[in-house]
């Protein structure tokens, strides 16, 4: 790939060094500080559990449009999380996006402001797409070959920002696999492993997954670090800038083809 000014600018902005290549030379910088905090959203607070019932998920997931669906999503008691959370976090983006970005679960800023990936890493991914050209928002006349739609494998924040258990995310998959199925996007980038495990049913690192593109369905599908991850190992931001251009040129090569 080559890159104009202002994405070198961008890509020195969120600490991604690049190595001379033709047409491209970035400066070498250092690599801001981490945070310390576990998906890189501030302290975690013990939420007040509600006096919640855990119930069952909705029925008729896998036909719901898009307000049956956010309706259903916002109900749900299928698992204890629903105890704890402020509010359900849905999706955000264009729902005809050709991009969709599956993340793991919200965290305390998600859980308050009910988006996904509004936290610290949030603004490392949207730096990342934006240095691509991509956004979760729309514009006047959005193309929506420019557009992500991001969604998470949980819609509730797990107490403590702890880590998705089997159960909640049996629970949670079927919203997850209808947003797919509603957005239908020509490429997915599933960040970190809990989005792997479920859309690749894969329990491989992602280090040994990246790189190349796989299917979910028929989407290509491309795996890439969690950007908390990268927040707290800046030296592999590097390659999920990588696993980011493959996306792109593999998105690009579909829509030279389509
Ligand atoms: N991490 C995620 O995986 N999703 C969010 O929405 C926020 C942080």
């Amino acid at each position: 790939m080559r890159w104009t000014e202002r994405q070198l600018a961008m890509l020195k902005e969120i600490g991604i060094r690049l190595w001379p290549n033709p047409g491209l030379l970035a400066e070498q910088d250092r690599f801001p500080l981490p945070p310390s905090s576990e998906r890189g959203e501030g302290e975690a607070v013990a939420l007040p559990e509600k006096a919640v019932a855990v119930g069952d998920r909705p029925v008729g997931v896998d036909a719901m449009d898009w307000p049956a669906l956010s309706e259903a999503v916002a109900a749900c008691t299928a698992c204890k999380l629903c105890t704890g959370r402020r509010q359900t976090v849905f999706g955000v983006g264009n729902l005809h996006a050709h991009w969709m970005i599956v993340g793991e679960a919200p965290g305390e800023q998600e859980d308050i402001e009910g988006e996904p990936f509004v936290g610290k890493s949030g603004q490392l991914l949207d730096n990342m797409l934006k240095a691509l050209g991509l956004s979760r928002h729309d514009t006047p006349s959005p193309d929506p070959a420019r557009q992500v739609y991001i969604a998470n494998t949980l819609k509730c924040r797990p107490p403590g920002n702890r880590n998705p258990e089997p159960e909640e995310l049996a629970q949670c998959e079927p919203f997850l696999v209808r947003q797919i199925e509603l957005v239908k996007p020509k490429i997915i980038l599933a960040m970190g492993r809990f989005a792997v495990q479920s859309l690749l049913r894969s329990n491989e690192p992602i280090g040994r997954l990246r790189g190349r593109v796989h299917r979910y369905q028929d989407v290509p599908l491309i795996v890439t670090y969690h950007p908390a991850y990268l927040l707290r190992n800046l030296e592999e931001k590097a390659r999920a800038w990588d696993d980011l251009c493959l996306a792109a040129e593999t998105a690009a090569g579909l829509a030279a083809t389509a």
